[in-house]
C-alpha cells in the first residue's frame, strides 16, 4: 500500500509551520509500514491531481494569496474535480479561504477556486489566538490557533467543527472551517495534525478507503505525548 500527497504552493502558502501538517501525514503512512511518497507543485507548475491520494494547501498572507490565486486559476478545473470524485484535501486559513468564491479586503479582490460556495470578507480587526473546537472528526476536542483577518460566510455546508473557545469563521458564528466530502478546510493554522492525530489519521482513512475500495483499519500508534498535550492545551483554554 502506498499514498501520494500532493504538497501545494509550498513557496507561497507556508505560514506558521504548515509544512509540519504533510510531515505528520507521512510519518503516521511510514510508522504503520505503508508507503508515501511526496510531490511538491511550486507556483507556476502544473498540478496532476490523477497522481494525487492527498492534496495540502497551506496558509499565506494577503500577498501570496493574490499571487496564488492567479496561478490557482488555470487549475480550477483539475482542482474541482479531484474535490467532487473524493480526492482528500487540507486546506488551511488562506488556502481554506482560496477554496471559495472570493477573498475581499480592502485593497483587492482575489477570486477563489468556486469549489465551495463559501466566501470571505476581511475586516481590519484580526482574529488571533488559541481555538478549541469540537468536531465529528476526533472523539478529543481539536486544538489549535487562528491567526486571520478574513471572516468566512459558510452558507449551509457542515462546519469542521464547533467552537468551544475561540472564533473560527467569524465572530458569534460557533462554527470553524468546513467539511465537504474529503476536504477540510480551517483557520487552524500549521502545524494542525500533529497537534490532533485523530484528524490526520480521518485524512489517512479517507484517502486510503479511496484508493483501494474499502474501509482500512490503521494501526493505532502510542500518541502519549499527542493526547497529554491536547489534554493540557484543552485545560489551559477551558480554565479547568
Ligand atoms: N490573509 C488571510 C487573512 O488574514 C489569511 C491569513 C492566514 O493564512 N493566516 O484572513
Amino acid at each position: 500500500m502506498k499514498l501520494t500527497i500532493g504538497h501545494l504552493y509550498p513557496d507561497l502558502l507556508n505560514l506558521y509551520g504548515d509544512v509540519g501538517n504533510v510531515q505528520c501525514l507521512a510519518k503516521r503512512l511510514i510508522w504503520r509500514g505503508i508507503g508515501v511518497e511526496i510531490r511538491r507543485f511550486f507556483a507556476g507548475d502544473k498540478i496532476d491531481f490523477s497522481v494525487l491520494d492527498l492534496a495540502v494547501l497551506g496558509g499565506g498572507s494577503d500577498r501570496e494569496q493574490g499571487l496564488c490565486g492567479r496561478y490557482l486559476k488555470k487549475e480550477r478545473e483539475g482542482f474541482r474535480d479531484y474535490v467532487e470524485d473524493g480526492g482528500v484535501l487540507l486546506a488551511v486559513c488562506g488556502g481554506y479561504q482560496l477554496l471559495g468564491a472570493y477573498y475581499k479586503t480592502a485593497k483587492m479582490t482575489v477570486e477563489g477556486l468556486h469549489i465551495l460556495d463559501i466566501h470571505t470578507e476581511w475586516e481590519p480587526a484580526r482574529l488571533t489566538g488559541n481555538i478549541l473546537l469540537k468536531s465529528p472528526v476526533s472523539n478529543s476536542p481539536v486544538v489549535g490557533f487562528e491567526n486571520h483577518g478574513g471572516r468566512t460566510c459558510i452558507g449551509s455546508y457542515a462546519p469542521f467543527g464547533s467552537v468551544i473557545c475561540g472564533y473560527g469563521n467569524e465572530e458569534g458564528a460557533g462554527q470553524e472551517g468546513v467539511l465537504y466530502r474529503n476536504l477540510i478546510g480551517t483557520y487552524l493554522h500549521g502545524p494542525l495534525l500533529p497537534k490532533n492525530p485523530e484528524v490526520c489519521d480521518f485524512l489517512l482513512s479517507r484517502a486510503l478507503e479511496r484508493k483501494y475500495g474499502t474501509q482500512i483499519a490503521l494501526n493505532p500508534l502510542r500518541d502519549e505525548a499527542e493526547r497529554q498535550a491536547n489534554r493540557y492545551m484543552a485545560r489551559r483554554l477551558l480554565r479547568v
